[in-house]
């Protein structure tokens, strides 16, 4: 099963720190309540954290290609009303150990 995307090629992500366009992403955040499940380039997983409000988030990070920023562009849902804003990344054990969070894919 596919989606259907209209994507315009006026509509695209752009960097939180320099507007650049080549923005990639890194990971998907769902905090439901303070239960949060990550889906990254290698993995699935669980975590608790503080609960992102009273409904629930959708968060996408994203690193920049130009500057190296991460960025997260996001989703609250909260009584019937959907938010959206950005914010910046959240640091990652593996960023720091590993060099850098992997993209989830690139083409
Ligand atoms: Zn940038």
């Amino acid at each position: 099963m596919g989606w259907d995307f209209d994507i315009g090629v006026e509509e695209h992500v752009t960097c939180r720190g320099c507007s650049g366009d080549n923005c990639h992403p890194l990971r998907v955040r769902v905090n439901q309540g303070g239960k949060v499940t990550q889906v990254d380039h290698e993995r699935v997983h669980s975590e608790t954290a503080v609960p992102s409000g009273r409904g629930t988030s959708v968060a996408i990070e994203f690193s920049c290609e130009d500057c190296l920023a991460t960025f997260f562009v996001a989703f609250q849902f909260h009584k019937g009303v959907t938010y959206t804003g950005r914010a910046p990344g959240i640091p990652d054990v593996r960023q720091v150990s590993e060099g850098g969070l992997p993209a989830m894919w690139r083409d």
